[in-house]
């Protein structure tokens, strides 16, 4: 690659990056990202980013991406830790509007640009979350307690209760994740 590689920016306007066709790698401390944090049992590690803005032969203004990282975090289950490995590749489209995301090609992704700069660690974070299942357990055989669910496992009615509620939380964080911009 040809391109000079860059430290990560942290307030960038995506259209101009994709227009200079800018190409930056990093490190990231997860105690950066704040809606991440309920999910992990320990902050202490990064996330390393490898990221290309540019614009494609149809005139989109992409961002590929890829995005490793060691997460530990709490199974739902045992409350314990959990270690999974994070390696997301994506591709986003930068749109002014909701309704231009509509005509947007694979294999992009739609990002809706509410006001500039964007905060970059906030897309990184966004693609975490998105990694991350709604809830995140242990394999029942690995999972300390696994003991006290099989005994459990027959009342039925307050396990089910249990896990709706435990569905909630990580669904909401969910929810805001399209609007990155819209609360500060
Ligand atoms: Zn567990």
């Amino acid at each position: 690659m040809s391109r000079r590689l860059e430290r990560l920016p942290v307030q960038v306007d995506p259209f101009r990056l994709a227009q200079a066709g800018r190409v930056f790698e990093g490190e990231i401390p997860l105690r950066q990202m704040k809606r991440l944090q309920p999910l992990l049992y320990s902050h202490g590690n990064t996330v390393r980013a490898a990221l290309e803005f540019g614009i494609d032969s149809l005139g989109v203004s992409f961002l590929s991406g890829r995005i490793q990282a060691e997460l530990e975090v709490v199974c739902q289950r045992c409350l314990e830790p959990m270690g999974m490995t994070a390696d997301i590749r994506f591709d986003l489209a930068f749109v002014h509007q909701a309704i231009e995301g509509e005509s947007i090609p694979e294999p992009y992704e739609p990002y809706v640009v509410e006001s500039v700069p964007v905060t970059l660690t906030d897309i990184i974070e966004d693609e975490l979350l998105l990694f991350l299942p709604p809830i995140t357990r242990h394999e029942l055989e690995v999972c300390p307690a696994r003991n006290r669910v099989q005994m459990k496992e027959p009342a039925g009615k307050d396990t089910a209760k249990q896990a709706e509620e435990q569905r909630h939380n990580p669904f909401s964080v969910l929810a805001n994740l399209k609007t990155p911009n819209k609360v500060k």
